[in-house]
């Protein structure tokens, strides 16, 4: 069980002030149920959201229905040391959230809390429980204690257990609307930034994610990935050599950019216009309309299979992982074209 990361998150995202409100409302009528799930995409403020909460839960005195920053409860918050809240996550270095952990957690809620108020634990993110550590929570959830609060932050509900997800009140949060976004973005950009629709759209819509490419090369990291990939479809390039390259990164990233592009290009297979694909070379376009729909909707599962293993801890063979997936999209390649070509000469 770690502490609570320090950063002071007393406010919430702009675009997700209803939500805000309506828990607020919940809280100020004792109507807070024992454990809420926060279901939405990854990099979306949902883990500001569940700690904006906490610290309001743990404020002595609130300010306009947000943690008034100053009190002792906040204090402490500040500091990372609050007695009343816990946060789960992986370990360093791991994905996966152990049992070991849990039961920590679940011996903490058991305890009466020392500032007499509420006793929290934020999850983050909740599917990160392997299936022992959920099932040592479940108890937590179906006996929960007194004034006890469980807030899961969720980026894939679906790989949560069922029985887990059932003893939660879910609030779904969508990928907020662009121009909300573009708003909130534009002003934090320096001025040699990409424009934040463009960064919007390479982020998969998340804003935060949006937000991190400005860190450090990732930009450059990110189009030098994608024309290897390109020179790898036009067949100017090997799977093995660019496995080679792309295996100095952290593979959950690489596995994540990548998935983001073959959305793009199923979502552009289909007319959508505000892709990435639209942006790319015209020769790489050119071919990827060869591509067989069905073959390309595997091909996902496939990479999406891979994404969920290494979220749950699965530690392959980075290269040979890489060396797989690129090789399969150079034989989709192929097979679309033959049949493609097949097509043409009928
Ligand atoms: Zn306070």
């Amino acid at each position: 069980m770690t502490e609570l990361n320090p950063t002071h998150s007393w406010h919430p995202y702009p675009w997700h002030l209803s939500q805000w409100q309506d828990l607020g409302h919940l809280l100020e009528h004792q109507k807070l149920p024992h454990a809420i799930m926060l279901a939405g995409p990854k990099d979306i403020g949902k883990g500001q959201l569940a700690r904006a909460l906490a610290y309001r839960i743990l404020c002595e005195s609130p300010v306009d229905g947000l943690a008034c920053g100053r009190c002792r409860g906040c204090e402490l918050n500040k500091a990372g040391t609050h007695p009343d809240l816990a946060s789960l996550s992986p370990e360093e270095g791991g994905r996966a959230i152990k049992v070991d952990q849990v039961r920590e957690v679940t011996q903490f809620l058991s305890k009466t809390a020392q500032q007499g108020g509420y006793k929290l634990v934020v999850i983050d993110p909740a599917e990160a429980m392997n299936g022992n550590a959920a099932n040592a929570l479940l108890k937590s959830l179906e006996e929960p204690s007194g004034n006890t609060l469980l807030i899961l932050v969720c980026h894939n509900p679906s790989a949560v257990l069922p029985t887990i997800r059932s003893r939660c009140q879910i609030r779904l949060l969508p990928l907020p609307g662009k121009e909300s976004l573009i708003a909130w973005l534009s002003p934090l950009l320096p001025p040699q930034s990409p424009k934040a629709g463009d960064l919007l759209i390479q982020a998969g819509g998340a804003p935060l994610a949006a937000l991190a490419l400005l860190d450090g090369d990732q930009i450059e990291k990110r189009e030098k990935r994608l024309q290897d990939w390109i020179k790898l479809t036009l067949g100017q390039l090997s799977a093995i050599e660019i496995a080679a390259e792309w295996q100095d990164e952290e593979c959950l990233s690489v596995l994540e950019w990548y998935l983001s592009w073959l959305l793009s290009i199923s979502r552009w297979k289909v007319g959508a216009s505000d892709t990435l694909v639209s942006k790319a070379p015209n020769e790489w376009q050119a071919t990827l309309q060869f591509i067989a729909p069905n073959l390309l909707h595997r091909y996902i599962e496939k990479v999406l299979l891979n994404k969920r293993q290494l979220q749950s801890g699965a530690n392959p063979n980075k290269q040979l992982l890489l060396e797989e997936l690129l090789l399969d999209w150079s034989a989709l390649m192929r097979l679309s074209r033959n049949a493609n070509l097949a097509t043409g000469q009928a």
